[in-house]
């Protein structure tokens, strides 16, 4: 052991010539310190980087190594497991070996950040370490380096949990939900504010100070350390009631002061029972199988994850439960939190970088046994899994579009066959590749085919708009929807009117000569934005003032076009201006909470329609809701995505079971211009299986997925002659090289041909077995190394695309 002394690193240095371990030498005072799964600063070049230790060796093909500068965690943050998954991701998907460790962790332990070490218990220290804190709770790093104490004696006690190291994020942002984490202490709060103290009260006035700053209760340890000051100081005002001393819960909670009804499992329907048997005997016996829970929403899936869940906690084992984000709705995270209490860990986008990091650390100390979260939670670093769900499997949200280009559902396959536990995936439409796997026995396919207590779908009217036209109607909604709408006002029920928000948006052309405003930067036109009369680019940060007169004809007759959510808002409140309107979209949720707002405001009944994108399709589960209008169904199939009948189907489907969850039967109302298009007409009969054959056949005839694999290579450059050219040597060389079987489409403009000024130009393999190909396209990325590291090309690989 102690003769490793030799440590295999992988630098934060992202390029194709380092996407491996370097060797670096571990100097006396960090042996035993540093080990697989820390992080350490080494010299690389003439820099200092960051790095991750992914093993010791003792012997190295080099000579003379650097030694290692700096160890930042004394206990391992990544495990052997997830060390070893960092290593088939980079495989796997061609990404780079650091991006694969730092998606599995916490964004506060990749920013920049000031080290302490953070006293926790009131328990006796070491009689070096107790000199050094005198009295004091926080320490700054540097302070502890310069003492000259052994890093194994602090090592040790932070393994008894005495001490804590902890990183301050220093970013603005980040700085004040740091503050509050204090694990169990006493915390305070000011009581009263505008109190007259006696002029050498400097310390009590810069106590009371912090608090008008800082409203928020805080830890006496903290506050104490902040101010640099002790309790004497705290005491007067105690006893004159100013501050109020309480118990602190441990963590920064995103959601404390909520109270969690406990909800009770439900005895199971004869279905459910069935369908929850073979996953319970998979948790019994540690079995590793992956199964389809194929069932409708609101026929209880929900319900089995639950208790599926439980069986794992009551065998002492953990569960990861994977919810598309804009799913992880307050709605969602009550029914776990209401379940399981404080065994749940929640991970989702809206929490603040500290909030995320806290809920992290949970897991890593073993406090929780379930997390519930968005993708990236497929890397808890639990140790003992017992089951992985994965809920609406079908979602695109699941694959992550940047590096390292993973998609959850396979990395919950390599975590379950490692763990030996279950991988369960849930759906109303599973992906096609998911279903033909189940149809063909590679997972066990479970299924629940009636909705609870006897509710049944939503009938579903599908309403021809090119009918409406004829007709005269040229308002966006038609006749059979206003109609529909005005019954819910008068009945007191509730309407959800859902738009799509991709292929549909506000843009500004010119009625004289159809000049269009687009982005100089990317070939979009610029999306509307009324409230501050401006037009903006949604893929670079480029806007400009609405135009009076069309820069091309000088005419004055420029206005905007589109369906935009405020522009539905706007004829919805003219045609019905008594009815209570509440518009989610990504302009009304960008604010943190405002997400949840919305939706209780609603939920209350505080409104009679709920309008929006994609966000309220999912998850959300009201009494009220008796209708559900969508406005537009055709918006997706225009997409040039093989997969665009697919999603319409996914979409229609999701967006009706909003409706008639409960008691009061529901309705949906569809408004498309193809009424006949095969998607849209099998989703409102709700006939997923004649749906999966129609385009089964079709994937087949075309070479799609589930029958080829695709391999999409995207090419960007500032010079559109340099993308082109590049592409084409990439087609010409890979189709020297693989097999006759698989086809190489390309180089074609990609259906963006240009972002942020550079051109993107594209190539796909389609193939159905290319053992090489892995190793083919590395050369090609090592080929090009130096023009990728200026940042002047760049080169995306992206295994089973999802977005095209
Ligand atoms: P899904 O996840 O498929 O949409 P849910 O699990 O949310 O379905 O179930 C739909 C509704 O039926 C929920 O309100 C849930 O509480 C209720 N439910 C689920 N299982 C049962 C059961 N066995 N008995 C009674 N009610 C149930
Ligand atoms: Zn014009
Ligand atoms: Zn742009």
């Amino acid at each position: 052991m102690s003769s490793q002394n030799i440590a295999r690193v992988v630098v934060d240095v992202p390029s194709s010539q380092t996407n491996r371990p370097f060797d670096y030498r571990i100097p006396d005072k960090y042996q035993g310190i540093v080990q697989p799964g820390v992080r350490v600063i080494i010299p690389f070049g003439p820099r200092k980087v960051m790095g991750y230790v992914v093993a010791l060796t003792d012997e190295s093909e080099f000579d003379t190594l650097k030694p290692v500068t700096d160890v930042l965690d004394l206990t391992p943050i990544l495990t052997s497991e997830l060390l070893n998954l960092g290593k088939w991701l980079t495989d796997k998907t061609l990404s780079f070996y650091i991006s694969s460790f730092q998606v599995m962790l916490p964004q506060v332990l990749k920013a920049k950040y000031k080290k302490e070490l953070w006293r926790l218990e009131e328990e006796e220290l070491p009689h070096t370490l107790e000199q050094l804190f005198a009295g004091r709770d926080v320490i700054d790093f540097e302070e502890f380096e310069q003492a000259g104490i052994s890093y194994h004696q602090l090592q040790k006690v932070v393994h008894d949990g005495l001490i804590d190291v902890h990183y301050e994020v220093k970013s603005k942002e980040t700085k004040k939900t740091t503050r509050m984490i204090q694990p169990g202490k006493d915390a305070l709060e000011l009581e009263e504010a505008g109190v007259d103290l006696p002029k050498q009260a400097v310390k009590q006035k810069e106590v009371i100070h912090y608090f008008i700053e800082n409203p928020e209760p805080v830890s006496q340890k903290h506050l104490l350390a902040e101010l640099k000051t002790t309790r004497a100081s705290l005491k007067p005002l105690l006893e004159k009631g100013l501050l109020k001393e309480f118990k602190q819960e441990v963590y920064r909670d995103p959601f404390k002061n909520r109270e969690f009804e406990r909800t009770e499992p439900f005895p199971l329907t004869e279905e459910q029972q069935a369908a929850i048997t073979p996953v319970l005997k998979d948790i019994e016996t540690n079995s590793h199988e992956v199964m389809l829970l194929h069932g409708v929403t609101g026929s209880g899936k929900t319900e089995i994850y639950l208790q599926s869940i439980q069986e794992v906690i009551d065998k002492g084992e953990e569960a990861i439960m994977l919810v598309p984000e804009i799913a992880l709705t307050p709605q969602m995270v009550e029914r776990f939190k209401g379940r399981f209490g404080s065994r749940v860990a929640v991970m989702h986008s809206a929490l603040s970088a500290g909030e995320k990091y806290d809920e992290w650390r949970k897991i890593q100390r073993k406090e929780v046994q379930v997390v519930v979260g968005a993708r990236s939670a497929i890397f808890a670093p639990f140790t003992n899994l017992g089951i992985i769900i994965i809920d609406e499997e079908h979602e695109t949200s699941y694959k992550q579009e940047d590096h390292p280009r993973y998609h959850a559902r396979d990395v919950a396959i390599y975590r379950g066959e490692r763990h030996n536990c279950p991988v369960v995936l849930g759906s109303a439409t599973p992906t096609l590749e998911t279903f033909a796997r189940a149809k063909k026995g590679n997972y066990r396919l479970l299924t629940l085919s009636k909705r609870m207590n006897d509710a049944s779908m939503p009938e579903v009217e599908l309403v021809d708009m090119r009918e409406e036209l004829h007709a005269g109607n040229r308002s966006m909604f038609s006749r059979a929807l206003m109609e529909k709408i005005q019954e819910r006002l008068h009945r007191k029920e509730q309407v959800v009117l859902f738009l799509n928000r991709r292929g549909y948006s506000t843009f500004v052309m010119c009625r004289d000569c159809g000049y269009v405003s687009e982005c100089p930067h990317c070939d979009i036109a610029l999306t509307y934005h009324r409230k501050q009369e401006r037009l903006k680019c949604h893929y670079c940060a480029f806007e400009e003032p609405l135009p009076s007169r069309c820069p091309e004809c000088e005419s004055e007759s420029i206005r905007y076009f589109g369906t935009g959510t405020q522009k539905v808002e706007e004829n919805l409140q003219q045609l019905l201006p008594e009815a209570k309107v509440v518009r989610m979209d990504v302009d009304t949720t960008r604010r943190k909470g405002a997400h949840e707002k919305l939706l209780s405001q609603f939920g209350r009944g505080e409104a009679d329609i709920l309008l929006g994108t994609q966000m309220i399709a999912k998850g959300l589960d009201f009494q009220n809701v008796t209708l559900v209008g969508v406005l537009t169904a055709d918006s997706l199939l225009n997409l040039p995505d093989f997969r665009s009948a697919e999603k319409t189907f996914q979409l229609l489907t999701q967006v009706s079971g909003r409706a008639g969850r409960h008691l009061k039967p529901g309705e949906v109302v569809v408004q498309t211009y193809t009424p006949e298009h095969y998607s849209i007409e099998l989703a409102s009969q709700y006939d997923y299986n004649q749906f999966f054959s129609h385009e089964m056949k079709l994937r087949k005839a075309f070479q799609y997925p589930p029958f080829y694999y695709l391999t999409l290579i995207t090419v960007s450059h500032p010079n559109q002659l340099k993308a082109q050219e590049v592409t084409q040597k990439i087609c010409k060389f890979l189709k020297g090289k693989l097999s006759d079987s698989s086809t190489i489409l390309g180089p074609t403009p990609s259906a963006l041909a240009r972002i942020k000024d550079r051109y993107r130009y594209q190539c796909m393999i389609k193939y159905k077995q290319e053992p090489e190909q892995r190793k083919l396209l590395k050369k090609v990325l090592h080929y090009y190394d130096e023009d990728i590291r200026k940042n002047e090309l760049q080169i995306s690989i992206d295994f089973q695309p999802y977005q095209l």
